[in-house]
């Protein structure tokens, strides 16, 4: 091991003993008394040392070894101490690619305050590499949603769409104008191949079927406890890819996000594969629900809990369905770049193990105000989904209190490492 105090956190002193590791009040620490010998062993904490070599510099500074042990395991338990060269053999071969790394390395700070652990974020950046992800639609929304997931080091993402692309389709960091004319579907997979940090294997890995429990985002105790292992099971998975961690809907006409067909998702539902919608409908923005089957509220329960409020909803709801479909959709540019970037960030969040704030709950976001609302999706007791007889099925996926708590705490130097 080679500690490293996590260097994603601004280090600033509060006073002359207390120093303060980070700015805002999600991962800010304080830590204290510190005198000045500790302090300056603190900037020694860089990666390039073992502990033994930590104790000897320790012992030049006048500090016993089991002090330097104090403080490197009072740094861990804070949460503030990365390994720089933990993380095993996908670390390792990691950070070979140097020029891979270097793209990412603003995600892999990222993901260390994420998890507290040394080699949390390692770990995390490395599981990416082997995740599969389907972006269904290649609009302005779907595209970017795909460049990014790409982008951020997700090591598959396969992007469905029909049709040409038409100049409605380009956004910046979507769809280039070049690609106007060409197949959605081969223009998405060229953008998802030039977003890569690193070139991945042109043919498709042979199949293997993944048990729930692999894949990341279902491999946590959460995802254990709201029973999303072995739903998937190894060989009887009626959906034709049960190597899917999860699938983003972003349809280019956002009322397909807006108001979901379940029986469009009905494969996802049966083989337990966690979905994510995504759209902009009418100048409005939408991301989630993020739909856990079985687990949290899914399409179906959007639409009875819609219906049971509104008594004419399945009426409008058919008319637009069957309607002629609108030659433009109101999409503002701003707005799509928007929710294809929360979207992308709760899958991401999501696909390294967290559950985001979109499982139960829709982020609406409506211009011109564009405050990001959250509306809450509840499990329906009539859907056969299954989610409302789990009882308080989002309790299971919920974090355990303690760490809640040390990730939403006031910057105060309430933190003390007796020395
Ligand atoms: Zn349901």
């Amino acid at each position: 091991m080679h500690p490293r105090v996590k260097p994603a956190l601004r280090r600033g002193w509060r006073d002359l003993t207390t120093v303060q590791f980070g700015v805002t009040r999600a991962h800010a620490v304080v830590l204290g008394p510190m005198d000045p010998a500790t302090a300056g062993l603190l900037d020694l904490v860089d990666g390039t040392r073992g502990p033994a070599m930590l104790r000897a510099e320790g012992e030049r500074l006048g500090l016993p070894g089991h002090h330097v042990d104090q403080l490197l395991s009072r740094l861990a338990e804070a949460g503030l101490l990365d390994d720089a060269t933990g993380g095993g053999e996908p670390a390792a071969a990691l950070r070979k690619h140097t020029e891979v790394l270097d793209r990412l390395r603003p995600d892999l700070a990222s993901l260390s305050l994420v998890d507290r652990e040394p080699t949390g974020g390692i770990r995390k950046l490395t599981a990416r590499r082997g995740v599969r992800v389907q972006v269904r639609g290649a609009g302005r929304v779907g595209a970017t949603i795909a460049a990014v997931l790409s982008g951020a080091g997700v090591g598959r993402v396969d992007v469905l769409d029909g049709g040409r692309v038409e100049p409605a389709d380009v956004a910046p960091g979507g769809l280039p104008a070049e690609a106007v004319g060409e197949r959605r579907d081969d223009s998405a997979r060229r953008l998802v191949r030039r977003c890569a940090p690193e070139r991945p294997p042109r043919r498709p890995r042979p199949f293997r079927s993944a048990s729930r429990s692999e894949l990341p985002g279902c491999d946590t105790e959460l995802g254990r406890k709201a029973g999303l292992d072995g739903r998937a099971g190894s060989t009887q998975v009626p959906y034709e890819d049960p190597g899917l961690s999860l699938v983003v809907l972003a349809p280019r006409d956002g009322l397909a996000a807006y108001a979901p067909d379940p029986r469009l998702v009905a494969p996802f539902m049966d083989s337990g594969t966690p979905h994510l919608y995504a759209g902009v409908l009418e100048g409005t923005g939408v991301v989630g629900p993020l739909v856990l089957p079985g687990a949290s509220a899914c399409a179906g329960c959007l639409d009875l809990g819609r219906a049971e409020r509104d008594m004419a909803w399945p009426r409008m709801l058919a008319q637009w369905r069957s309607g002629r479909s609108r030659p433009v959709q109101a999409c503002d540019l701003g707005l799509a770049g928007t929710v294809a970037g929360l979207a992308a960030a709760h899958a991401l969040a999501f696909l390294d193990g967290g559950l985001p704030a979109s499982a139960g709950a829709r982020w609406e976001v409506p211009l011109p105000e564009l405050d990001w609302r959250p509306e809450p999706v509840e499990p329906h007791p009539d859907c056969p989904c299954g989610a409302a007889r789990r009882g308080n099925p989002l309790d299971v996926w919920e974090e355990p209190a303690d760490e809640r708590e040390d990730t939403s705490k006031e910057v105060e130097p309430h933190e003390t490492m007796a020395l």
